[in-house]
């Protein structure tokens, strides 16, 4: 087994980069992690983890603590416009995998991953305000520069840089200058959550629709007196993105965009407008994607999750390929002394 004495850089403190800290430690590696805002709030709407990626995460030993803020979904159903079902699956160990699928607020989520940090790696090691702005990854060290205010810059050094830091990646621009910005499918989603009674057996994800208008829903939390938080996803081609130059989050949506195209679609079994209208807001994002880049690392730095392969989000990809990353990444660590080769 390597041993990494000196300590690997992660910047970002999402999915991917708590996991690949969680990762790194579990294999004896110090570890430093850089994150951008000052206060890690619950942001973002319902994600799903899939069976690949729950495997993981049982393997560092969050999946009581996440089975407890979730919902395990044993089936998938798509439907038309008109709510009438054309196809049936199974999800999870009711399709006979040995871990199950689960639906989770991404804060939920990234609180798990934030407090198993929190308690084998020490709080000592999150740096929170480092907003990164530089890689150094080519000589002996490596090293980062981070913003810590308007004027103050930081340089840290390392072993190694885990650039996590997302769909817009500072570490991604820096190799990748002239790439500009995420591809759109003409596609966006305004995604949101509301309190509801159970649709179906509360164990459901629902597809309804087709191509150029779509809503997707599932429960992410049981609540008190039998109701449950369901995450929506409602889709609508464009002609253009009303979005301007930023793809971000936390954008909020407005009910007037996009609800009165869903006028009609209550299907008894599932009252899509109502849904909508009970939700205290929307997120408004658009469906976006990078082509593949010809590498992630360079030198003594990689990148890893939405920087390396930004995904839809949409089909429960991003999180859970950001989670795989970061297992293989460590047990490439773990394998090797070297820090550039086994990136
Ligand atoms: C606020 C937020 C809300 C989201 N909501 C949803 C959602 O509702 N549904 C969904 O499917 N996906 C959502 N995502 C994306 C989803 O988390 C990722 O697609 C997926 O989990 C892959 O994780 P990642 O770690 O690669 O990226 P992310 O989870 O996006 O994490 C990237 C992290 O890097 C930090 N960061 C960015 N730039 C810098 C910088 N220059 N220096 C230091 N740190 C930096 C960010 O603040 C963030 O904490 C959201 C992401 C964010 C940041």
């Amino acid at each position: 087994m390597a041993a990494h004495q000196d300590r690997i850089i992660v910047v970002g403190a999402g999915i991917g980069g708590l996991t690949t800290a969680l990762s790194l430690h579990e294999i004896g590696a110090r570890v430093d992690v850089f994150e951008r805002v000052h206060e890690l709030r619950p942001l973002g709407v319902g994600i799903n983890l899939l069976p690949h990626a729950v495997r993981e995460l049982h393997a560092l030993g969050l999946l009581d603590a996440l089975r407890a803020h979730s919902v395990e979904p044993t089936s998938l159903v798509y439907c038309s416009a008109r709510g009438q079902e054309i196809w049936r699956e199974q999800r999870g160990t009711a399709a006979g995998y040995a871990w199950p699928q689960l639906s989770i607020h991404r804060g939920t989520l990234q609180d798990v991953l934030l407090g198993a940090f929190v308690e084998r790696v020490g709080q000592d090691h999150l740096h929170l305000g480092h907003r990164l702005e530089r890689v150094e990854a080519d000589g002996a060290r490596a090293s980062a520069v981070f913003r810590t205010g308007d004027d103050d810059a930081l340089v840290v050094s390392g072993t190694g840089i885990v650039a996590a830091d997302g769909i817009h990646s500072v570490a991604r621009a820096q190799r990748y200058p002239s790439e500009g910005r995420p591809s759109w499918n003409g596609s966006l989603l305004w995604r949101g959550t509301a309190e509801v009674d159970p649709v179906l057996d509360g164990r459901t994800m629902v597809w309804a629709g087709h191509r150029d208008q779509k809503f997707v829903a599932y429960p992410i939390a049981d609540l008190a007196g039998g109701r449950q938080q369901l995450n929506f996803i409602a889709e609508l081609r464009r002609p253009e993105s009303p979005l301007g130059r930023t793809e971000d989050w936390n954008r909020a949506g407005e009910l007037r965009d996009f609800l009165p195209e869903f006028d009609g679609w209550d299907f008894g079994w599932l009252d899509v407008p109502a849904i909508i209208r009970s939700a205290p807001g929307t997120f408004l994002f658009p469906m976006i994607d990078r082509d593949p880049v010809t590498r992630w690392t360079f030198g003594r730095s990689t990148l890893l999750g939405d920087a390396a392969h930004p995904m839809y989000p949409i089909g429960s990809n991003g999180a859970s390929q950001a989670i795989l990353d970061a297992r293989v990444l460590a047990g490439c660590l773990r394998a090797d002394d070297d820090v550039a080769a086994a990136f």
